[in-house]
């Protein structure tokens, strides 16, 4: 059985970066972490990718207390010869070490019209998107892919057991005059996240997304919370499973960080990523760039005559959430609110500092 939903609350999209901020300044983040953490936090949230969002807090409350989240931490220049850079994140608190990862990235791409960053050993990083956006801001085409060392949850294409986690890709593709396209999406059939979040509202998942502890198909998300656990599928069969070991190898193993080779030792989200990142200037194709670009996007978007447009490009549905969740407010569902008051209070924060700075 999945938990049972308990009342939702709708916090607005600044109260919530407060309550997170003060959970963090207490366990120790200097301001700048705490804005960075309660920034991508947020916007996951306001972009409806909730399984990236304030839920994560637990998360990272019980890594601080084993020792595997370090706050505070800068990114160590391992290795750094023309465009290629690999940082070493410390277990750096993800929000930070791949903000700064990128805005090394983009300053190195500034002089050499390109650049390889490869960070390891970072703490969870969170929404990949969230760099894409970094990158796209500036003008630059990004590519990510991305690995997780944690307990295994997703099984390869034809396995019936969990050997990998819900390793995730993300592309910008910044427009002319028009919001940066954003592909970001894990190579699982649904994020772990997600399966929570269902867990914690007591609602079912798709058909194809899990396997129970036998190997066959469920939808219940306690197969993966509750003894004895399944696993999760990756998304379009072998297709999925392809580019989860693309990410297995050029994330985990290209970049010195680790690759999934049996149980994890650490309970942590650990995330490694390389990321290529690409001036079209610099490529000599800028304008070009643009206006293809432009073009094909009227193209695939055409409708057949009579018809309505309904063709969205990567990054739509994040944007038309946004705008809806800074009307409306953001959901956290009770499960998860009570996750994070008690997440606050293990972090030095009263249950009513929290209550009270939601509102
Ligand atoms: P998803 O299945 O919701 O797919 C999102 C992608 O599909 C986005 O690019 C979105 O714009 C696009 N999209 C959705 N509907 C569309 C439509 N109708 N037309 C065009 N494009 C559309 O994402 P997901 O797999 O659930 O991943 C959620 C988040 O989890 C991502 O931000 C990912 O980076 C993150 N994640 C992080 C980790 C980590 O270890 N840090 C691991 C897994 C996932």
């Amino acid at each position: 059985m999945a938990g049972s939903a308990v009342q939702e609350k709708r916090i607005g999209a600044e109260a919530l970066k407060a309550v997170v901020r003060e959970i963090f300044r207490a366990a120790g983040s200097n301001a700048r972490e705490c804005g960075l953490v309660a920034d991508h936090l947020v916007e996951a949230n306001l972009k409806g990718h909730d399984s990236h969002g304030v839920g994560m807090i637990p998360a990272y409350a019980a890594s601080l207390a084993a020792g595997d989240l370090v706050l505070n931490a800068t990114p160590r220049i391992v290795q750094d010869i023309g465009g290629t850079m690999v940082l070493d994140g410390g277990l750096g608190l993800g929000q930070s070490t791949a903000h700064d990862a990128m805005a090394l990235g983009i300053e190195r791409v500034r002089e050499t019209g390109s650049a390889i960053v490869a960070l390891r050993n970072s703490h969870h990083i969170g929404r990949i998107g969230h760099w894409a956006e970094q990158c796209a801001r500036e003008g630059l085409v990004s590519i990510h892919f991305v690995n997780v060392i944690s307990e295994p949850v997703v099984a390869p294409f034809g396995g019936k057991l969990p050997r990998l986690v819900t390793n995730p890709i993300s592309i910008g593709i910044p427009r002319l005059k028009a919001e940066p396209v954003i592909v970001d999406f894990a190579t699982s059939k649904l994020a772990h996240g997600k399966i929570r979040v269902a867990y914690n509202k007591g609602v079912q998942v798709p058909d194809g997304t899990l396997i129970d502890a036998d190997g066959h198909p469920t939808n219940d998300p306690a197969a993966m919370f509750e003894a004895p656990t399944g696993a999760i599928l990756p998304f379009g069969e072998h297709k999925g499973w392809t580019l989860a070991f693309a990410c297995e190898a050029l994330a985990g193993a290209l970049t010195g960080g680790l690759a999934m080779k049996g149980p994890s030792s650490r309970k942590a989200i650990i995330n490694n990523m390389l990321s290529i990142i690409l001036s079209p200037d610099a490529m000599g194709t800028q304008a070009s760039y643009l206006s293809e670009l432009e073009e094909f996007v009227r193209w695939a978007q055409l409708p057949s005559s009579g018809e309505a447009p309904s063709v969205l490009l990567p990054g739509d549905p994040e944007r038309a959430m946004k705008t809806q969740r800074l009307a409306e407010g953001i959901p956290v569902d009770g499960n998860t609110w009570a996750q994070i008051l008690a997440s606050g209070v293990s972090m030095g924060v009263s249950e009513a500092t929290l209550e009270a700075l939601a509102i």
